[in-house]
């Protein structure tokens, strides 16, 4: 009988986020009520409150400031702590940096194996299988392990909605005491450094993804190139919108050529086959043909919508449920009005 911990930090604020609650909703629907969790923070009083409906066996915790600070020392020894004292035989956390980081080496630590970007967990009998692509997406592949302790790392949104509700009574937390000596809080982290969020146009977290295609460089029906308003309108809608910013390929080999086109885009937000293959609930395309080799970027994306003066393009062609006929910069217009 498996023994499976779902191990998962803290924020600032002791809260959970949402790749960490969708991790221990996954684990749910792998081992029921047999579940054992194991939270790390500086403060997880905040996330035992989220949890109250959680149907666990255990409930353990690693919890002091020194716990606060994502540093490998200290999150290691942690989860490490966690792990012995569930006397796991799965670990199953959400993959994010911070996870990613350590649990291959926790898994070390304890004798036993890891993978990473695992994006569906299922029990066959009594064997786990669980699925991970390969080969920059183009291959699926399902695999189990004979090691133990096995660590999984989970893709975040690939559980969204799936797997039954966790539902139960959240046991006592059992605190457990770890020690951190000098040599385990030699790393300081001093902050953090990132773009402003007007800057940072690539939201993984976004419910939107918002894709632009070449034809936003293109001369239109006057016979004129609008630069300048596509810049606008696209800005304006990713401000307004909080979506996410995918681009065509041609578009952003434009822009490393050195044309003056959209300066804000980079090779990072080409979707398609030779880039992201990004997961958001929904995807709108504006001035992108929608040629296989990008479309195949959006097989993660569920609702697909796209706005092209061509009724013959690509999206035109299954790879859209709604294809808008019409041109992208009156449509972007109207909606950045309607969103103002
Ligand atoms: C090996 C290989 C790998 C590739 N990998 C990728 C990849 O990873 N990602 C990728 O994107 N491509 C990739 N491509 C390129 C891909 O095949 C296409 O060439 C590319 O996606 C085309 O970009 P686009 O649709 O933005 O531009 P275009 O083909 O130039 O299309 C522009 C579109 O804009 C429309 N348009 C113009 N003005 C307006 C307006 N006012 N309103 C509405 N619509 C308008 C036009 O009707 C047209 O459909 C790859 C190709 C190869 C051979």
């Amino acid at each position: 009988m498996e023994k499976l911990l779902v191990v998962a930090f803290t924020e600032p604020d002791g809260s959970l986020s949402p790749q960490s609650i969708e991790s221990i909703h996954a684990g749910h629907a792998l081992a029921g009520p047999e579940l054992i969790l194991g939270l790390v923070g500086g403060d997880v009083q905040p996330a035992l409150g989220q949890l109250q409906a959680i149907g666990a066996r255990r409930c353990l915790a690693v919890a002091g400031p020194e716990f606060s600070q994502p540093r490998y020392a200290t999150d290691a020894t942690a989860a490490e702590a966690l792990a012995r004292a569930a006397e796991a035989t799965l670990i199953v956390a959400a993959g994010t940096p911070r996870t990613q980081r350590i649990l291959p080496g926790v898994a070390h630590r304890l004798g036993g194996r890891a993978d990473t970007h695992v994006t569906a967990a299922a029990f066959e009998g009594d064997d786990l299988l669980v699925s991970r692509w390969f080969y920059r997406q183009r291959m699926e592949g399902s695999l189990a392990r004979e090691q133990r302790p096995w660590a999984i790392l989970l893709e975040p949104g690939c559980a969204v909605g799936g797997g039954k509700a966790a539902e139960g009574a959240l046991p006592a937390v059992e605190l457990l005491s770890v020690e951190t000596p000098e040599v385990l809080r030699r790393t300081q982290v001093e902050g953090r450094q990132a773009p402003s969020p007007d800057q940072q146009t690539i939201r993984p977290d976004a419910d939107l993804l918002f894709v632009v295609g070449a034809g936003w460089t293109k001369k239109q029906a006057d016979g004129q190139v609008h630069g300048v308003d596509a810049e606008k309108l696209i800005r304006g809608f990713l401000q307004a919108s909080r979506a996410s910013l995918g681009s065509s390929k041609s578009l952003v080999d434009m822009s490393g050529e050195g044309q003056a086109v959209l300066p804000f885009l980079s090779h990072l937000n080409q979707v398609g086959q030779t880039g992201a293959t990004p997961r958001h609930p929904k995807g709108l395309s504006t001035c992108c043909h929608g040629e296989e080799p990008h479309a195949v970027g959006w097989r993660f994306v569920r609702e697909r919508r796209a706005i092209n003066l061509d009724p013959n393009c690509g999206w035109a062609r299954g790879k859209a449920d709604v294809l808008y006929v019409a041109d992208a910069f009156a449509v972007m217009e109207k909606v950045n009005e309607l969103l103002s």
